[in-house]
């Protein structure tokens, strides 16, 4: 691992614009002060300044957003035909592409993460939901049904279902990917006719209010999003307990995923839940090894280690352990770690202290562990800023909690296998099904292992593909329900049959 300086660059005037009037609440299609007054910091997680003060929602603007949600759904948005709404959908995507720059800036400030990733990752992924999310909004069919009633002989029906928005939707957002999460959010909740209270994470509110600045300039009806910063504990469990909001969108940690689960079923309100996970990353003998080594690094450093979906546990054919764990090593001491808008830097600091915290409490289980060893970094960097060494840990044992807890940093435990059947034992030994990676030259054996592992995704010879295209979810704890693709559609809409005697 290298290190890079301090900033060399610095927020162009979009930038540094956006940031002089960041701070407030976006509710019925005007920039507001939390009702309270009340204001929290967002910081630059680089250098541990205050990029600005945020309004704080608390239960009263909640209680607004929520109303100007209601309002606007019974409003020209309700009456929109599903042309102009698509149309709407794809202008936002197009304005997220046209303020490309000025986006990522915000994104490695706020985040940390390096304004490479974001400008070529995450910006393009983002637009790119709400340009595929445009096509739906016009294929939003039912279809036609001919019913059999046993009980009414003779009788002849004209039936058919149609497909309606649920109506208003809360959504809660975590910090790793914060524009992404507001697409993946977003896109198909506007596509499929809802309107939206959005709550971004309290780390990292930035890049959601610029985007609310830019619905507006794509002629989003006011109140049809509305963006409400603020603690989870306060606006968010008021969000997903609120008696107005008829479905809950949450991503976040499982522990959360859960109290969202219960404060939502007050008025059984729909919930779909996108939550943590451990996913095991597999080199099989065969593979091709130095794809393996830049997969299996990708998969665990790409974002700090920050993705729900990283490979943060690796299992290596006993007869390539040894070669592929040090070939991830050898890259982990060669990524560049450093200031996110350093155009040099390959890897940021982790969102926040609390992070840092969790990160170094792991990587000193992960020293103190006997019978493993830490085989790259296992430190916290001593520099301003949360910055962490990029890690691999040759694992003692599979109970480890290395090896079975979430730890959301750049912290690859690593353990090897002779057996395939224990592999995929291993493998899906635990509470969580978000992803897994399988590194083989056969193809059929890559199939069968797809089949076996328990995870919403299996990338095979590849890592973190994140395309609108495919549904994105979890097996078991880590949620209810699916992401992108086709499949998110139906989380945002109600099937109504209507049955009309002839
Ligand atoms: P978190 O659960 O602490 O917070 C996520 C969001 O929930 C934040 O906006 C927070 O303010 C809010 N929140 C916190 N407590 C709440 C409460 N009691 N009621 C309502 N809202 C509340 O998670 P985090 O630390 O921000 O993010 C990291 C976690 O998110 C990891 O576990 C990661 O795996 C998961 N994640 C999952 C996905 C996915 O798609 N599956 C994507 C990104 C992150």
């Amino acid at each position: 691992m290298t290190t890079t300086s301090q900033p060399v660059a610095s927020p162009t005037s979009a930038a540094r614009s956006f940031l002089a009037r960041a701070g407030k609440l976006l509710i019925d299609g005007r920039f507001v002060d939390a009702a309270g007054g009340q204001t929290f910091a967002s910081v630059d997680p680089g250098n541990g300044e205050v990029l600005a003060q945020v309004a704080e929602a608390r239960e009263h603007d909640v209680d607004l957003a929520v109303a100007a949600a209601r309002r606007a759904l019974d409003g020209p948005w309700g009456r929109m035909s599903p042309s102009e709404r698509g149309r709407l959908v794809h202008r936002i995507g197009d304005l997220i592409s046209e303020h490309a720059e000025e986006l990522a800036e915000l994104e490695s400030l706020d985040n940390g993460k390096p304004y490479t990733a974001a400008l070529g990752v995450e910006v393009p992924l983002s637009a790119d939901m709400f340009w595929y999310m445009a096509g739906a909004a016009t294929r939003l069919n039912g279809a036609s049904v001919a019913p059999s009633v046993p009980y009414m002989p003779g009788q002849e029906f004209h039936a058919y279902t149609v497909r309606e928005p649920v109506g208003v939707v809360g959504q809660i957002i975590p910090w790793n990917v914060p524009l992404l999460m507001v697409a993946w959010k977003l896109a198909p909740a506007l596509a499929t006719g809802n309107t939206v209270v959005l709550k971004p994470a309290e780390q990292t509110p930035l890049t959601a209010l610029r985007v609310g600045e830019l619905l507006h300039e794509a002629g989003l009806p006011d109140g049809v999003v509305n963006i409400v910063p603020g603690f989870g504990e306060a606006a968010g469990a008021h969000l997903a307990a609120h008696e107005g909001v008829d479905k809950i969108a949450f991503t976040g940690s499982t522990e959360v995923g859960k109290s969202i689960v219960r404060a939502a079923s007050g008025n059984l309100k729909r919930v779909s839940l996108e939550l943590g996970g451990k996913s095991p990353n597999i080199v099989l003998a065969d593979a091709d090894v130095d794809a393996a080594i830049a997969g299996a690094s990708l998969g665990i450093f790409y974002n700090q280690g920050e993705v729900c979906s990283a490979g943060s546990r690796l299992y290596v054919h006993e007869s390539q352990f040894d070669r592929v764990v040090e070939g991830i090593a050898q890259h982990a001491r060669s990524i560049k770690v450093g200031y996110g808008m350093d155009p040099e830097s390959e890897m940021g600091p982790v969102v926040s202290r609390e992070q840092h915290d969790r990160v170094g409490h792991y990587l000193g289980l992960g020293r103190e562990a006997g019978g493993g060893a830490t085989i790259a970094g296992g430190h916290l960097m001593d520099r301003a800023g949360y910055f962490v060494e990029p890690t691999v840990i040759s694992a003692p044992h599979a109970d480890h909690p290395v090896v079975r807890e979430e730890i959301f940093g750049p912290v690859l435990a690593a353990l090897p296998f002779s057996d395939l059947d224990d592999l995929a034992r291993q493998a899906n030994d635990t509470v969580y099904g978000l992803a897994a990676g399988v590194w083989t030259s056969d193809l059929s054996a890559a199939h069968k292992l797809a089949r076996r592992l328990k995870a919403g995704t299996v990338h095979v010879n590849t890592y973190h593909v994140f395309a609108a295209e495919l549904p994105f979810g979890g097996y078991k704890q880590s949620g209810w329900g699916r992401e992108k693709g086709d499949e998110v559609l139906q989380q945002y809409l109600e099937t109504k049959s209507v049955v009309v005697a002839l």
